[in-house]
């Protein structure tokens, strides 16, 4: 959807209505998967399965192919991969499962939930993922593991100097297909897909369901079952959205950081344009007293990870960031969303105020305007 946003579309009460959190009737203990297991999701405070792990544990234990029509945020992470280590402590196979997503911070987010949750197993993981030294990558292909996270540009780029060979893997996931498609990776998913001959269980995971989606879905799920935490069209209710006008000649800097130093301001993600204008505003916060990190593409992904992690553990108030760079992003209490300037389209306005009101709690939008 590309129509230039009108102030009107950024003005929205916070509906009273409690946003009310699924509660599952079962515990995991009650569920048909093994006590090793059970024992890692004691252990990383997982008492009940969320919805989508909720409704879609059995189908996949079963094989069923699966469309899950959920966000970042629901634990549609653990509902694929509680599957896939169950099928692991039998088999044990290498290269079992790969699993597709957009960006190298959801890759990471992955790979740290799938080693937390099989601690003492002896299972193994590799993730490739673009923007990192391909060297390491050729050289971690070499050894075995059980399941592979990977971009697709840079996955592709491991198979064509053979380091990595697609026909070995049994189980595919594409994580945030919707984000895979925006961000331009249909021609290297169809790739992929079609050099795994031995795909037999194929889950697939969106935020939104639309049209443009459906013709490769049709494709690479076979009879599947869909399973939907979300309308799959974001409401976004429980955030409240309002525009901050800056009239000509007044200091925006000083518009936002009178903002931010407000002690309820706990958790900000702002969001600038470029590379430049997100380190450079950065930059001012710091000078001016108030504790910020940055994100875009330019940042080594440790550095990147280090802002995350700051960020997420309130050792910095403010992140500044990229569209790009945001992608994935997964804090659960980030107070207010700031775009500091007006994002290009209505689609990419809801993503970025996706990223507050999470989790059962309300947030706020606020968009600078001329
Ligand atoms: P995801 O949607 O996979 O990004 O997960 C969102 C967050 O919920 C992550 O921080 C998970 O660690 C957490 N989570 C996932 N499943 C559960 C669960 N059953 N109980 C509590 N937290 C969970």
């Amino acid at each position: 959807m590309v129509s230039p946003l009108k102030p009107e579309q950024l003005v929205k009460e916070a509906s009273g209505k409690e946003v009310v959190e699924y509660k599952s009737e079962r515990t995991f203990d009650s569920l048909p998967i093994s006590d090793k297991l059970k024992a890692c999701l004691k252990a990383k405070g997982y008492e009940r399965p969320s919805e989508i792990q909720d409704k879609s544990l059995e189908y996949l234990l079963d094989k069923r192919d699966i469309l899950g029509i959920a966000e970042t945020g629901t634990g549609k992470t653990a509902a694929f991969l509680i599957p896939i280590i169950e099928d692991l402590q039998i088999h044990r196979k290498k290269s079992f499962a790969l699993i597709l997503l957009p960006t190298r911070e959801l890759a990471m987010q992955v790979e740290d939930e799938f080693k937390s949750m099989t601690k003492g197993m002896g299972l193994y993981s590799a993730s490739y993922i673009g923007g990192t030294n391909i060297n390491t990558d050729l050289k971690n292909a070499r050894r075995d593991s059980n399941i592979v996270i990977a971009t697709p540009g840079r996955l592709l780029d491991l198979v064509q100097r053979r380091a990595i060979n697609l026909s070995r893997f049994n189980t595919l996931i594409l994580d945030e297909f919707d984000r895979m498609l925006d961000m331009g990776f249909v021609k290297d998913m169809k790739q992929i897909i079609a050099g795994m001959k031995n795909r037999n269980h194929t889950l697939l995971f969106s935020a939104t369901l639309d049209k443009k989606q459906e013709s490769m879905i049709n494709e690479v799920l076979t009879n599947p079952v869909t399973v939907k935490v979300s309308s799959g069209e974001k409401t976004n209710d429980h955030i409240s959205q309002d525009v901050v006008r800056v009239p000509q000649g007044e200091d925006k800097f000083q518009v936002l950081l009178n903002m931010v130093s407000q002690e309820n301001y706990e958790k900000v993600l702002v969001f600038e344009e470029t590379k430049h204008q997100v380190r450079k505003l950065c930059a001012k916060l710091n000078a001016a007293g108030i504790k910020s990190d940055d994100i875009h593409g330019n940042k080594s992904q440790n550095a990147r990870q280090n802002a995350l992690n700051a960020f997420k553990h309130g050792y910095v108030k403010v992140l500044v960031a990229t569209d790009v760079a945001s992608r994935g992003i997964d804090v659960n209490d980030i107070t207010h969303v700031i775009n500091y300037q007006l994002p290009m389209t209505y689609d990419s306005y809801i993503h970025r105020i996706g990223r507050t009101g999470r989790a059962g709690k309300t947030g706020v939008a606020l968009t600078f305007v001329n």
